[in-house]
């Protein structure tokens, strides 16, 4: 049973060839999901990491 089992091997990484491929072709680009979108302050325009206020004070 060596044959079947290369058999099934050789299908699987077929299988994750083309997923592969697939996954490439929908989504393009990998969107940034984890990171979301950038916060910025309202009142000076800089960037929030994190989640706190912005140092400004104002924002
Ligand atoms: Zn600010």
């Amino acid at each position: 049973m060596i044959l079947k089992t290369i058999t099934l091997f050789l299908l699987f990484m077929a299988l994750i060839g083309m997923f592969g491929k697939w996954r490439a072709k929908l989504t393009g680009k990998p969107p940034p999901k984890l990171l979301g979108r950038p916060r910025k302050c309202k009142r000076c325009g800089r960037f929030l990491i994190g989640g706190g206020p912005c140092n400004c004070g104002k924002g």
